[in-house]
């Protein structure tokens, strides 16, 4: 741990600023119990982080100048591990009770950190989730061979026995009013994600065997629940050829899904070209670096191909039968960067199953966010100030919701963020409304 300054914990490294240097060398010390302490002082979920964190941290490790960087991540997830194994998770005592209640909308890895923080300062948290489990994408989107969900099952039995209050089945602005929300708590944190996710403009988007992905994750997600699929809803890749269209790791998590269901052909198509193997000369150490990422669903088989665009669907009796696609490049145009069809480049191929990967435009307007009158900004997250304050009194917003579909260890950053700004605008704001009457009831 000689590397002088940690940039694996500085502005370009590790997102909730886990004390990196500190919990290796604990560990190299045989001081596990200590290093999970370290550990858990910044990180909430770090059995999460440590099993699904792109690792920025590592491409800013000083040993990358020169070698392989030393393995953080790995190293987290041991230490996150054994802490569960020995029964060094236990329910956390809480601060005096305040008197003051918040909401939480929304279960993922941003809801949960609040939450946990939350509760700890001493506030009453409800967290509402639509779905029928908590967990966010933790839940219906990654799939089972990422995150065995027994991991995520031990973390929230720790966040019940501190007190936190799940309501599953309860989407805010339809089943429960928002006006009812703004009565009964003293603040309200946005956590909803921003799955919207971005369509396939194409002939044929309307044929049988054409999903968006989030569809196909979430039910196989279910089904490694336990759930039954009703036969005429199910989407299956089971002895089929499957294109995937996106080349990202919503992408990769249906490629892998594919290969378990016993998929025959496996494709993955990417509009962007082909990054280089190694990190590009853009992004110099120790910034995250642009270039090619292979997950583990790649190793297991399929063929990706970048570069290409789909431009129609076709079928029979109402189902997708092949896919029609050009080659394009990428090309500097008078207003920007555009794509321009290869020329001659045509191609087809033979398809029973399309799944759409192609990202996520934004939040979810309708409902909860016009409800509330909450401003969204234009590249389609909620708008907050640095406080993650909405325009609107009282109510914060978190996550994806906020920053635009992102990863586990920003969502859990912004968590915590968000419920250090809450802490501080309930005790400074108990003039008015729920807050005052809270207020007085807490001192009554
Ligand atoms: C397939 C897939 C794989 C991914 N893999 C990785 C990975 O390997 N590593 C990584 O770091 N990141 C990954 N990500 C990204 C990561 O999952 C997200 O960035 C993260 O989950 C965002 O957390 P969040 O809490 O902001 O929102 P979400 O996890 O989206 O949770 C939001 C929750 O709010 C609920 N909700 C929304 N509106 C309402 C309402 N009105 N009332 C009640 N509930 C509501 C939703 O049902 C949802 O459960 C992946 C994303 C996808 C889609
Ligand atoms: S949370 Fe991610 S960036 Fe931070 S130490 Fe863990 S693997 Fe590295």
């Amino acid at each position: 741990m000689d590397c002088g300054v940690p940039f694996c914990q500085g502005d370009t490294g590790c997102p909730v600023q886990n004390v990196i240097p500190e919990w290796n060398a604990l560990v190299r010390e045989n001081r596990w119990r200590d290093a999970s302490l370290a550990l858990h002082a910044t990180n909430n979920f770090p059995e999460l982080t440590g099993r699904l964190c792109p690792a920025p941290c590592e491409s800013a490790c000083v040993l990358g100048l020169i070698e392989q960087p030393v393995a953080i991540r790995n190293i987290e997830q041991a230490i996150a591990d054994k802490a569960f194994q020995e029964g060094w998770v236990v329910p956390s005592a809480h601060a005096p009770d305040s008197g003051f209640r918040v909401a939480v909308v929304g279960s993922g890895p941003a809801g949960l950190a609040a939450a946990q923080q939350l509760r700890r300062m001493g506030h009453a948290v409800v967290v509402f989730e639509k779905d029928d489990r908590i967990g966010g994408l933790l839940r219906y989107g990654i799939p089972d061979f990422k995150l065995e969900k027994e991991v995520l099952e031990l973390r929230l039995r720790q966040m019940e026995s501190e007190g936190v209050l799940f309501e599953t089945g309860v989407e805010v602005g339809r089943d429960l009013h928002v006006q009812q929300l703004r009565d009964e708590f003293d603040a309200v944190l946005l956590a909803g994600g921003a799955q919207v996710a971005r369509e396939l403009k194409a002939e044929g988007r309307e044929l049988g065997g054409v999903h968006l992905a989030m569809d196909y994750l979430t039910q196989q997600n279910k089904r490694g629940a336990g759930d039954v699929i009703d036969d005429h809803d199910a989407i299956w890749a089971g002895g089929k050829r499957v294109v995937v269209i996106g080349g990202g790791d919503t992408g990769s998590d249906c490629v892998g899904t594919c290969h378990r269901q016993g998929a025959t052909e496996v494709y993955q198509f990417e509009l962007l070209p082909r990054p280089p193997k190694e990190r590009a000369e853009s992004t110099p150490w120790p910034q995250w670096p642009m270039k090619l990422r292979s997950s583990h669903a790649h190793e297991e088989g399929g063929e990706r191909d970048w570069s290409v665009s789909t431009t129609r669907l076709s079928g029979e009796n109402g189902r997708v039968t092949k896919l029609h696609a050009v080659r394009v490049e990428l090309e500097n145009g008078a207003s920007g960067p555009q794509f321009v069809e290869v020329p001659d480049s045509e191609f087809s191929l033979d398809v029973d199953l399309v799944l759409l990967a192609m990202g996520f435009t934004g939040v979810q307007t309708d409902g909860l966010l016009s409800n509330l009158g909450v401003t969204v900004g234009p590249r389609g997250a909620v708008a907050t100030d640095a406080q993650y304050r909405t325009n609107v009194a009282g109510v914060f917003a978190a996550g994806d919701m906020r920053r635009g579909a992102s990863l586990i260890v920003w969502a859990i950053r912004e968590g915590r963020d968000a419920a250090a700004a809450i802490d501080r605008h309930l005790h400074q704001a108990t003039t008015t409304g729920a807050t005052a009457r809270r207020s007085a009831a807490a001192s009554a």
